[in-house]
């Protein structure tokens, strides 16, 4: 039996695992079952992938979306694994003879949507395999689809209970990229892993470089990124509406870039036409609307630019976050005006949730623009808001790049939380801003606020500077919202040392007050190699040629054959031999024997002429 660090090398090219991938695969190899959470693009594949190869029999993978299947199948028959899907896309024929295949002991991995695992004929197979002893692990991927608060909530995963149930001795590992608390508690409870150990790694996107922008002509300023940052790049541009998908495509592609628009509108035909074209050439930028994004696995997505706010942390978190997941440098890029806000609000507003829900949406909404005014590091920001803590000092955000011009609001905060405290820290925003101004209203009548000391000590500010005040010390976690009771802010731990004069609070200058440049250093790092050598960026070209031809022989994306990082590691390297070829990482041996001769011959040829 191979040992997983050999696996690792072998197969994969990779020299060691990353972070917690380690523990994770030898948990399951031990026949544990483990809870991951991990963010996108962290490597949460391999981590069940080496156990399938581990252990005896066949790995089941219960995957949600046919597009990543297919993808995942690809890039591991690359690897020279035994891997297939089953799935509603395919034809009666081909599904037969992958369940031969399965039947027969011939699959490593098995990659099966949840209604056709939990269908009575497939279940009868997995009887079989269990009598014998033939299932290595079932793996259950985008776990969180078991929430049903979440967007992706998926019916059938409620009832993968019954895999635990049938199938007590075989290994479960869930997977996935949602951190929070609540749908954490859920997926253990829905499927049973009470007993799984957790790994929780953190949920800081390292490489991608967050920025607000402040809008005043926003496609000039789109294009003013691209041309600065990313004038041959592949990345999302995201809209709030189809129409200004529709128009923004249009200018771009006017302009002469290679942009394509992606909404539900479209039909199902031009939507797929559009999604392969990106996934498959290069340089393709997609204007859409969030329709687009679910289930995408391109790896070398360099930047997400958000024209129009997204509608919470999370939303933006998950979108900016298909930026980069090779782990190269990567852009988020998002213009932002109080105008977005008051479109969000209103589109809340108008909705016919239900008040609670609205409420919370609401909330939502606000904790995103805490973000967008704050001036403290954003990576520390994101992750706080996600329950986890980062020293701050990314290097790698508009904030800490270019710090903001701020003003000591030390006194105005001890107004904004002392008004807290003392109305009970269960009222919302309005209430709050009410009391400090002065205000009489039939509220602070009712519970006798204007009594406090805090009533009418604010009036020299407005509202609108109270309620950005109120949004930054929300940001910087002095207060939490709380969702569950309708908004009512209270104070936290943070809290305590601003009250009594300890700390000193620095605030963003004046509101909406945002960038409007891109600063140089912005373009010191990118995930696209700079040349300054002609000679380096014709090989560039030449290795870029080769991949893409060896792609469409095969009819796969181009990162299915080399990801940019192993493609710019040739090139750096310019290996010329296949011992050189081999410490390449990404280069497993399959690949080796496939590819690197064709590259070598690239090489020498550069060098030739
Ligand atoms: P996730 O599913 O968590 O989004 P993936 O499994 O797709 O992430 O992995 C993201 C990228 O990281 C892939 O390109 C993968 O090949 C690479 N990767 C994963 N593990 C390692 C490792 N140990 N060393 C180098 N690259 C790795």
């Amino acid at each position: 039996m191979r040992s997983s660090n050999q696996i690792l090398k072998d197969i994969f090219g990779f020299n060691e695992f990353r972070g917690i991938q380690e523990a994770i695969v030898n948990e399951v190899i031990s026949g544990g079952d483990a809870l991951v959470l991990m963010p996108t693009g962290a490597g949460k594949s391999l981590c069940y992938q080496i156990p399938c190869l581990v252990r005896t029999g066949v790995g089941i993978v219960v995957s949600p979306l046919i597009a990543l299947m297919q993808d995942q199948v690809d890039t591991l028959t690359q690897l020279g694994v035994n891997a297939a899907f089953l799935n509603s896309s395919m034809d009666a024929s081909s599904a037969s003879s992958t369940i031969q295949q399965l039947l027969g002991g011939k699959l490593d991995l098995m990659y099966v949507a949840p209604e056709r695992l939990l269908s009575p004929g497939f279940l009868a197979i997995l009887d079989k395999l269990y009598t014998d002893s033939q299932i290595a692990l079932f793996a259950i991927d985008e776990a969180h689809c078991v929430s049903q608060w979440g967007h992706d909530f998926r019916p059938e995963y409620r009832q993968l209970t019954e895999l635990h149930s049938r199938y007590p001795k075989v290994p479960r590992i869930a997977l996935t990229a949602t951190a929070d608390a609540a749908t954490r508690i859920e997926i253990i409870e829905r499927l049973s892993l009470e007993s799984a150990k957790e790994f929780v790694s953190s949920f800081d996107r390292v490489n991608i470089k967050y920025r607000v922008v402040h809008k005043d002509s926003t496609k000039n300023q789109l294009e003013q990124f691209l041309k600065t940052e990313h004038p041959s790049d592949a990345g999302i541009v995201y809209c709030l509406s189809r129409k200004s998908v529709e128009t923004t495509a249009q200018w771009l592609q006017d302009k002469g870039w290679d942009a394509l628009p992606y909404h539900a509108g479209l039909s199902a035909e031009t939507r797929n036409k559009n999604q392969q074209r990106f996934l498959r050439e290069e340089g393709v930028i997609m204007v859409a609307t969030v329709a687009f994004g679910m289930g995408i696995d391109k790896p070398n997505v360099r930047f997400v630019a958000h024209l129009d706010l997204p509608k919470s942390m999370e939303g933006y978190y998950q979108e900016t976050g298909r930026a980069g997941r090779d782990g190269l440098p990567a852009n988020a890029w998002m213009a932002y005006s109080l105008g977005d806000v008051v479109n969000l609000r209103q589109m809340v507003n108008s909705g016919d949730a239900p008040e609670e829900r609205k409420r919370v949406e609401l909330q939502k909404l606000n904790a995103l623009l805490g973000y967008c005014e704050s001036t403290g590091c954003r990576h520390q920001t994101i992750l706080r808001y996600f329950g986890e803590d980062h020293p701050g000092h990314c290097a790698n955000c508009d904030n800490c790049l270019e710090p903001v011009e701020t003003w000591n609001a030390s006194l105005e905060a001890q107004k904004a939380l002392s008004c807290v405290y003392r109305t009970g820290q269960v009222f919302g925003v309005a209430h709050l801003i009410d009391v400090l101004m002065g205000k009489l209203t039939p509220r602070v009548a009712k519970f006798e606020h204007d009594k406090l000391k805090t009533f009418g000590v604010g009036s020299s500010l407005d509202a609108t500077q109270w309620s950005s005040i109120y949004r930054q010390l929300v940001a910087s976690g002095y207060l939490d919202a709380d969702i569950k009771s309708y908004g009512g802010l209270k104070l936290t731990e943070q809290s305590r040392p601003v009250l009594k004069g300890e700390e000193i609070v620095l605030m963003r200058r004046e509101i909406g007050q945002l960038k409007k440049e891109i600063p140089k250093s912005y373009s010191s790092k990118r995930g696209t190699p700079v040349f300054t050598d002609p000679e380096d960026e014709k090989l560039w070209k030449a290795l870029k040629d080769k991949r893409k031809q060896l792609a469409e022989e095969q009819g796969v994306p181009p990162y299915i054959i080399f990801h940019d990082s192993t493609l710019q590691e040739i090139l750096k390297i310019a290996p010329t031999s296949l011992e050189e070829f081999e410490d390449i990482t990404g280069v497993g041996r399959l690949k080796l024997e496939r590819y690197a001769p064709d590259f070598i011959n690239v090489i020498i040829e550069s060098l030739l002429n």
